[in-house]
This record gives structure tokens, sequence and C-alpha cells, in this order.
């Protein structure tokens, strides 16, 4: 099959089994392998979304700009999409993120704007500049600019609920019994879960949550509370977005890192399957849920980015160790080589 360029060439992703997660839990565990769109992340989906939802509203015009703020890889579904539309984009980021991401931004043809990394609370937080930086462009540039506005569009979450959702549907022949990952702006885990419970109300939809997100506290006790850290990227939220209202959600589990850098580790050395540290706390999550639901369940979840974004973090023994985590055995290993 010929696809007709870039934006025809996101979604339609495999459906991948995870052997160890499968054999650990008596259950299906599998892996919706979304590192393989363009951009290497789920976000391309929510990208094409909400472009295509402003061009179709008259916001976005030709030779138009796209603002936004962003961990990394909605702005590079962004810019990767936008060259074949005909608009630019500018990207606002925390210091924070990886090095990877920001040098792909650029790559994809982005501007960046780097700013401190300051809670949501804070006038200057990412999100909240980018709006800001939204609002000026769209008087002083020709063509406009729009503000993409991820966590509070529901053009994102509209995408999974009009790709994803039934893509994981259909691969599964409908047998699909559970579903789980964690929340950045909540597109994925809402628009899947009410894609899935349009279809079949009994497949159960659960939230994986990062220690420092609030997420796993409202869904078990009704309150936005948030303890710990995470080296997890791209996740991790604090209020509920427009695209988490209402979402249908049945179970929620707090993922450490402690078990999900490990899961990233395994998956890659045992599978071959090189990820971010978000889909670690996805399979973690799955395997969770599978033991909550028991043997002989369907289980499936996100594997949401590429692992090559994170080579000096997630994969960097010396990060790992500053941040008391284990270094796995290969990751060091050497070889002598014979004079
Ligand atoms: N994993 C990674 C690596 C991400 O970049 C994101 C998006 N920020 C997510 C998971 C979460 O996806 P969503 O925004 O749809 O909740």
């Amino acid at each position: 099959m010929i696809r007709n360029g870039l934006v025809d060439s996101i979604g339609n992703t495999p459906l991948i089994r995870l052997k160890r997660a499968s054999e650990e839990t008596g259950c299906e565990i599998l892996g919706k392998a979304e590192f393989l769109n363009p951009g290497q992340s789920v976000k391309d989906r929510a990208a094409l979304g909400i472009i295509k939802d402003a061009v179709a509203r008259g916001a976005l015009k030709p030779g138009g700009v796209i603002v936004e703020g962003t961990a990394g890889n909605t702005g590079i579904g962004l810019a990767l999409v936008a060259a074949p539309l005909g608009f630019r984009t500018v990207i606002v980021i925390p210091e924070t993120q990886s090095q990877e991401k920001k040098d792909m931004l650029k790559l994809a043809g982005a501007t960046l704007v780097e700013v401190p990394a300051v809670p949501y609370s804070n006038p200057n937080n990412y999100v909240k500049l980018s709006g800001r930086l939204a609002e000026a462009m769209a008087k002083t540039e020709p063509n406009g600019a729009i503000w993409a506005n991820q966590f509070d569009n529901v053009a994102n979450r509209q995408a999974h609920i009009e790709t994803t959702g039934p893509e994981i549907f259909e691969q599964t022949d409908g047998k699909v019994d559970g579903f789980i990952c964690a929340v950045g702006t909540g597109g994925t885990l809402a628009g899947i879960a009410i894609a899935l419970k349009e279809r079949n109300k009994a497949i159960q939809i659960g939230l994986a949550d990062p220690p420092g997100a609030a997420l796993y506290s409202y869904y078990t006790t009704g309150e936005l509370k948030a303890e710990g850290s995470s080296i997890t990227e791209g996740i991790g939220q604090g209020r509920i977005t427009a695209n988490l209202e209402g979402a249908p959600i049945d179970t929620a589990f707090l993922i450490p890192d402690e078990e999900s850098v490990p899961v990233v580790f395994d998956l890659l050395q045992h599978e071959g399957l090189c990820l971010g540290g978000s889909s670690g706390v996805n399979v973690a999550g799955a395997v969770r849920l599978a033991k909550e639901m028991g043997p002989g369940h369907t289980i499936v979840t996100i594997l949401a980015d590429y692992g090559t974004r994170y080579q000096s973090k997630l994969f960097n023994p010396e990060f790992l160790r500053s941040k008391s985590l284990p270094v796995p055995e290969w990751l060091e290993r050497t070889v002598e080589v014979p004079n």
C-alpha cells in the first residue's frame, strides 16, 4: 500500500505482543507501536488532529504560524505536519527536557523558545507563555498565528476517538478487555477510553500515573494531590485538562520509577523494543491491570515514543546513578579485543 505523503503515514500502527509481560500475567499484553509514527511518537496523531481542526474552522490560514508549549513530542509532530501543509511552528519548551528532543525539534524546522521549568501556577509556565506568545504573533504575523493548546483543545482527544481507539478495537477483533496508559494532556487515554467504551462498556480503562502527578490521587480519592517525583518525560499531570474532562476511567495505579525504568530496559534487552520512559510506566501499568483482572484477558497499552530521544538521560549510567536507579549490566558491558 502506498501512503500519500507524511500526513497519510500517521497512524495505523501495529499492535505488538509483549512476551514477558504476557507470560508473567497469563494475559495477552499488547503494545500499540506509536513510536513507529513518522515523528516517532503518539503525539503525531494529536498534532495532525489539531492542525486539521484549525484549518477546518478557518483559524489557520495558508502560511500561518502554529505556536505551542510542549515537552517535545507534540512539537515534533506539529513541525513535521506543518511543513507539507505550508505552516511554520514556534515551540516553547522547558529547559529540563532532553537535548535529543530539542535537537529533533530544530531539525523538524521548529523555532525554539527555551524557558525555565516552573509550575503551572506560575504565569511564566511554558504552557501559559506559549498562549501569550500566540496571541501576540496573531497580531504581527502576516498570515496570522494560532495556539495549538494541546492540553485544553479537545481536537487532541478527538484524534484518538477517531483513529487510535477504533484501530485497537479492530486489531483485536473486538476482544480487548482492558486499556491503560499514562497521561500528559490526557488526549490519548481519554480519546481511546471514549472510543472503546462506545463499542463495549465492559472494557476496563486504567490510568498509570508516575509519582509527582496528581491524577492517581484524583481517580482514587477525588482529591488532586501530588507526591514524589519521576524521571519520565511527557507525562505527569496536576489538573483535569479539558481533554480529561469526563474520561471514563475505572481504575488507577501509581507506578514509581523503580518499577517502570527496569521495564524499559527489559523491553530493549529481551524484546528489541527501544522506548522512552513513559512506555515503561504504560507497560508496568498493563501488568498491574492484568494482575487485577486475572489471567486470560487481552490488555492493550501504548508504546509512546522511541528511546533514542532519551540517550543522555534514561540510557545514561551516570544519570541513572545520580537518581539512585539501577544501571542494567548490558549498558556498561565491554569486550576485550585480542592483539
Ligand atoms: N508519552 C510521551 C513520551 C509523551 O510525549 C506524551 C505527551 N506529552 C505522553 C506519553 C502522553 O500523551 P497525552 O498527551 O496524550 O496524554
